[in-house]
């Protein structure tokens, strides 16, 4: 008899949906279950679209260095830190730090930049597998930066990069405005920028909600909404069943991709779990201005991007450490007049824009946990912080591997 050993995905985001397509496409029969009514509804929603194939960690010596200044101008640093400070935070904050030495730093990119062009492979094949649409072009990306000294940390970060593959080239400002027209009429300063031609961007979103499609029409598997997964049952170090908001479901693999949420649902004695946290973002949606960007561009001293999205225009900013969704009007007005002052054409910025909020799921060392979960056949996926879009596909690899060792 043909048995399909049957898989549990807990989370339609970007990490759930890609575990439960890879597994698919491997010969599972798999069903995903998310507590929502609709696909990547939590932090995949409304992300920045970037797909930065030499990404780097954001526990960094500067990164630490750069922590002080940000509680003195919180709002305009666009990294807002307070939330450390709560006691419930602190081992996060401490574990954080040690990964913050030069050593770790470049470990960690190492093993990042590793899983991100695995992804973009997979990704590649993927596409090519099911023409699947998400208004994905790969145009390249300016980082622009605002001072001469900016420009000296940029060199020698460009050289770091491309001993690891990748295309940073450091430009001038007239540069940076040839290859972006819609830099023309910027009104941040500039003293020039890093070019990556080989940066894309593509709409997460879409992306959720046509993998669900291929799941489920083309590779036989199955999604359950509005169904809250609470626990794992085990017995004899086996995950036996899920104890949902509807009923018990079984199966012969659970993995759990639930993002924020994903170290709530792992048994309380998991050895190996990394500490999440919160890093609350905000983005912005606009309809297209009169000079819209074909390249992505982040302004690396206002700390926000810009993305062209088919037909619409993303912002997306700030980094802030917290639990909730709560969205400070404050914080949406700055994010708006920076935007506007780099590229006032870009988009339709005199309309009211489409607000969102998400948490970025971040780990201590900005690697995800991928592996065993605690039961031989219970895995995890999940923390994969301002990166998960990017890193999804080699995630999802990677978790295979582990799978079927
Ligand atoms: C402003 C902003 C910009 C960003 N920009 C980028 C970018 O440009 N590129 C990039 O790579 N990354 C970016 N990120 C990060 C990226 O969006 C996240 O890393 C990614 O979305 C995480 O995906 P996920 O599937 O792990 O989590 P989620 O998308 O949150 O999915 C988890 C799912 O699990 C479900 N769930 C939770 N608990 C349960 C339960 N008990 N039972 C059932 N279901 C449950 C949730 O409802 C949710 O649907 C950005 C994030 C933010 C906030």
């Amino acid at each position: 008899m043909d048995y399909k050993k049957r898989a549990i995905v807990i989370g339609a985001g970007i990490v759930g949906l890609t575990t439960a397509c890879r597994l698919s496409e491997e010969g599972y029969a798999v069903t995903v279950l998310e507590q929502k009514d609709k696909p990547a509804e939590g932090t995949s929603k409304a992300n920045a679209g970037q797909l930065i194939y030499n990404i780097s960690a954001m526990s960094s010596p500067s990164f630490l260095r750069s922590l002080p200044k940000t509680f003195l101008t919180p709002s305009q640093s666009g990294v807002i830190a307070a939330g450390l400070i709560h006691p419930k935070n602190w081992q996060w904050a401490l574990s954080f730090i040690g990964q913050c030495s030069s050593k770790n730093w470049a470990k960690n990119t190492h093993d990042l930049i590793k899983m991100a062009r695995r992804s973009r492979d997979s990704l590649d094949a993927f596409r090519t597998r099911h023409e699947i649409e998400f208004n994905w072009r790969r145009d390249g990306k300016i980082y622009t930066h605002e001072t001469e000294q900016g420009l000296v940390a940029a060199r020698k970060f460009a050289e770091f990069q491309r001993a690891h593959g990748g295309t940073h080239q450091v430009i001038t400002k007239e540069e940076c405005i040839e290859r972006e027209s819609a830099l023309t009429s910027t009104t941040r300063k500039i003293a020039g920028g890093t070019y990556l031609s080989d940066a894309a961007v593509g709409d997460c979103h879409l992306f959720c909600k046509n993998m669900v499609d291929i799941l489920t029409s083309k590779l036989g598997g199955k999604i359950i909404y509005d169904v809250t997964v609470h626990k794992i049952l085990t017995h004899n170090d086996k995950a036996v069943g899920v104890e949902t908001s509807m009923n018990t479901l079984e199966a012969d693999l659970f993995i759990v991709c639930a993002g924020m949420a994903s170290n709530r649902i792992l048994a309380k004695d998991f050895k190996d779990r990394k500490p999440i946290i919160g890093i609350k973002g905000i983005s912005l949606t606009y309809p297209l201005g009169k000079n819209p960007p074909n390249l992505s561009v982040t302004d690396t001293a206002g700390k926000f991007v810009i993305a062209r999205l088919g037909n619409q225009i993303r912002v997306a900013g700030y980094a802030i450490f917290s639990e909730n969704l709560y969205i400070d009007q404050k914080h949406v007005s700055l994010l708006a007049a920076k935007a506007k002052s780099l590229m006032p054409d870009a988009a339709s910025f005199e309309g009211d824009p489409k607000i969102w909020t998400g948490l970025r799921p971040q780990t201590t060392d900005d690697l995800p946990m991928i592996g065993k979960a605690g039961a031989d056949n219970l895995y995890v996926n999940a923390g994969h912080g301002s990166n998960g879009w990017i890193l999804s596909f080699g995630a999802a690899e990677l978790l295979l591997e582990k799978i079927n060792e």
